[in-house]
């Protein structure tokens, strides 16, 4: 090990929400010791206004902090702007880009993910993590005249309904939108809201508003902090296009292939110019042409590539022996550590390795970030202190309250019924344009749901989830719009 490491006990990677959280949480209960916190970004991300919605609902602001900022109300954090380059981990030392050496007794990787882009490094292809590449779309928009979204998750979600004054061709490989979050029938019900006009003033929003301004030394790089809650929210998405919102659905299919403008005249094939009565522009006049799975060339200004995200990872696993997910991220047990000695990860970067709770499972979401950041701390002090440690409530139930569409949407536990198999039977009710309730059943039991709207339900159906309930007798009652069920069962 070099000499002139720099000691400390407690060191978090990470400026994220997750890493941000833990190092919090560790200078809370280590007030003598200095926790350092590196990392890639030259902001960190701090929780504010955490509101308890219900028992395990909760939503919280996040806001873009200069270091001074965290380390004026945390005395005792180092906040250190360097990446990690590499990490010895039988010297427990880590190295950063300016060539310091940290060691460690205990440290949390909460590095965050970067996105998964159908190619690298063409100009035409864009994918949004952070301020800086959200700014990068933002500036793409301004001229556009056709962009072509590929990916379902939120991010496609939010940017197809956000994205005004150009054509939008959106190709997902499901069968409907939104998949991740939703089924097909509350595809059905959200999809009206595209093509209606746009409410002039969003619905009452007291987050952050995330400014795409450069912040000063801010460079290009995936390594920023993945933005928050409301993202979009004062940044301009209008093209220059005379229209409002045009989006046209491609769904079951992929990309195939991307053409640069030349490659595809080489071609001689025509493009499709988008439905209803939208104008091709100036015909087969476009730098980038994108060809699917299903045999359609749509020409577009550029591409935004929202295909889910990939773990941050390499700097800690070259040289050392991790376990790692599927997924690729750094695999943890139930107390958050990694198959490394005195490693622990948190958020977007981890992937969970324990055997989940019947009605819980992982999303890279910031909820989830910030219960690990939070939860990981609790760890490494309970290990540190040789101290018994029980799960945290929190992964109990998976619960998620955000909005699509305008709609605010509350997703509890096996919401899409994921891991029941067939064996579940599901319970709707649904008024156009109002709500949309959707309720996962099996064996009488409730496992999950979908509320979208003012439904109110979110409590009393957090506690018949948790509390697993036998229902059988009430039937499709349950969600009668005439039978009062809090006061059933609150
Ligand atoms: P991050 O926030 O990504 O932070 C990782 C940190 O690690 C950064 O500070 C980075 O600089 C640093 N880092 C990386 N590599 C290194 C290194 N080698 N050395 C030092 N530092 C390093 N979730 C929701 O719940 N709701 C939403 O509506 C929502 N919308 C989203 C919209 C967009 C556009 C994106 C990109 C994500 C969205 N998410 C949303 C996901 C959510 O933002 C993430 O799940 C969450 O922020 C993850 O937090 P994290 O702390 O694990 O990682």
């Amino acid at each position: 090990m070099a000499a002139a490491a720099v000691k400390g006990k407690f060191v978090v990677v990470g400026g994220g929400i997750a890493g941000v959280t833990c190092a919090e949480q560790l200078s809370l209960q280590f007030p003598a010791d200095v926790v350092y916190l590196l990392t890639a970004a030259p902001f960190v991300k701090a929780v504010t206004n955490i509101k308890q919605v219900s028992r395990t609902l909760e939503e919280f602001d996040v806001e873009q902090q200069t270091s001074s900022a965290l380390q004026s109300q945390y005395p005792n954090i180092k906040v250190v702007h360097s990446a990690v380059k590499e990490l010895k981990a039988d010297d427990q030392v880590l190295i950063t880009e300016d060539g310091t050496y940290y060691s460690y007794e205990q440290l949390c990787v909460c590095a965050g993910a970067r996105p998964r882009l159908i190619v690298e490094e063409n100009p035409y292809v864009l994918g949004i993590r952070d301020t800086d590449s959200a700014r990068m779309f933002q500036q793409h928009l301004t001229k556009a005249r056709r962009v072509l979204v590929v990916g379902n998750g939120g991010i496609a979600l939010e940017l197809v309904y956000e994205m005004e004054g150009c054509e939008v061709v959106w190709a997902i490989k499901d069968k409907s939108i939104g998949n991740t979050f939703f089924d097909a029938g509350a595809a059905e019900f959200l999809i009206p809201q595209l093509n209606s006009e746009k409410p002039q003033t969003p619905l009452t929003c007291k987050r952050m508003k995330y400014t795409t301004e450069r912040g000063a030394g801010q460079e290009d790089s995936w390594l920023g902090s993945a933005l928050g809650p409301d993202w979009h929210e004062g940044m301009n998405l209008k093209a220059c296009q005379e229209i409002s919102r045009c989006v046209h659905i491609e769904a079951e299919c992929e990309v195939q292939r991307i053409l640069l403008h030349q490659d595809f005249k080489a071609l001689n094939i025509p493009s499709l110019p988008v439905a209803r009565g939208m104008k091709d522009g100036a015909t087969s006049d476009w730098p980038v042409y994108a060809e699917l799975t299903n045999g359609k060339i749509y020409g577009c200004d550029f591409i935004v590539s929202a295909t889910g995200v990939f773990p941050n990872v390499e700097a800690f696993v070259s040289g050392n022996n991790f376990d790692l997910g599927e997924d690729g991220g750094l695999r943890v047990d139930d107390h958050m550590r990694t198959s490394v000695k005195n490693v622990y990860a948190a958020g977007d970067v981890c992937t969970v390795g324990w055997t989940p709770s019947p009605h819980w499972q992982q999303m890279r979401l910031w909820t989830q970030a910030r219960q690990m950041g939070w939860y990981a701390a609790k760890c490494m002090a309970a290990d540190r202190l040789d101290e018994a440690i029980e799960m945290d409530f929190c992964f109990e139930l998976f619960a998620h309250v955000t909005k699509f569409f305008n709609y605010k949407v509350i997703l509890l536990g096996k919401y899409n019924a994921q891991g029941l198999g067939t064996n579940h039977e599901l319970l709707l009710r649904c008024t156009k344009g109002r709500e949309y309730v959707k309720v996962v059943m099996q064996n009488g039991r409730m496992m999950g749901a979908v509320l979208i709207g003012e439904t109110d339900l979110e409590e009393t159906f957090e506690n018949l989830i948790l509390n697993q309930m036998d229902l059988s007798a009430y039937g499709e009652d349950l969600l009668d719009p005439n039978v009062d069920i809090e006061d059933y069962f609150d």
